[in-house]
């Protein structure tokens, strides 16, 4: 059975006092539960600071991204291979602000996500429709290029992934897909998993989830959980979704 996830994206956000008192925060409140698994991916210069304050407890940490390249002349990348070092469980790969002001191709992304399996560690591949496509019935096709890209890449390793369903109007908008809407996508995503043997995989919501909102949208068939952003920098919130 596929358990729960909730992962909180800090985006470009914290400071070092404020990050310890929202990861004490987390550290005293979250009740470890099976089948619910509770992550933050936080900024590479924080990574040391989330290994510190949480290692040994059951909350997992990762990164927002992860160079493609293994080593080399890459200035103000970080690769697979360090992120592992810190303990990272997590990298996001293929955010939509990544694809949007960093040019991070599906090519790209398909190639981070292989990095990261590379180094262990489980890349969140994240799809999402902007509103234009949407409006011009291109969602399935979009989210499911998006996904395609990655699973060529990853091969047999698919089963491996955690796939993210971000629709990009609803990213920090307030806007939030309904229940049903989500589940139709993800319905078509898990379609599209199985024939490449990763039926089971966790397959994520995210855009606008909060406290009030994420019970409705974690009770569907086919979505596992939620990416979190800016609902995950306040810890009763998130620990209030992640609870839902
Ligand atoms: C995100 O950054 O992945 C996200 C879903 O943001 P928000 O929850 O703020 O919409």
């Amino acid at each position: 059975m596929r358990g729960k996830l909730v992962v909180g994206n800090w985006k470009m956000n914290g400071g070092l006092a404020a990050n310890a008192a929202l990861l004490s925060a987390l550290v005293a409140e979250w009740k470890p539960q099976a089948g619910r698994e509770l992550a933050v991916c936080v900024p590479y210069p924080y990574l040391a600071q989330a290994q510190g304050a949480l290692a040994g407890t059951t909350i997992a940490w990762g990164a927002q991204d992860v160079s493609e390249h293994d080593a080399g002349a890459f200035t103000g990348e970080v690769s697979a291979r360090m992120l592992a070092e810190f303990g990272c469980r997590y990298a996001i790969v293929g955010h939509s602000e990544r694809r949007q002001y960093f040019g991070d191709t599906d090519a790209i992304v398909a190639a981070k996500a292989r990095a990261a399996l590379t180094a262990g560690i489980t890349p969140i591949a994240c799809v999402g429709e902007t509103l234009d496509e949407r409006e011009r019935r291109m969602t399935e096709a979009v989210v499911l290029r998006q996904l395609d890209a990655v699973l060529a890449t990853v091969g047999g390793e698919a089963s491996k992934l955690v796939v993210a369903y971000e629709p990009v109007w609803a990213i920090g908008t307030g806007r939030t897909a309904s229940p049903a809407e989500a589940q139709a996508v993800h319905a078509t995503l898990r379609a599209r998993l199985a024939n490449a043997r990763a039926a089971d995989i966790r397959l994520l919501y995210g855009g606008s989830v909060k406290a009030d909102n994420a019970a409705a949208l974690f009770a569907m068939a086919d979505i596992d959980g939620g990416l979190i952003g800016g609902a995950s920098l306040k810890d009763a919130e998130f620990l209030a979704i992640a609870r839902a």
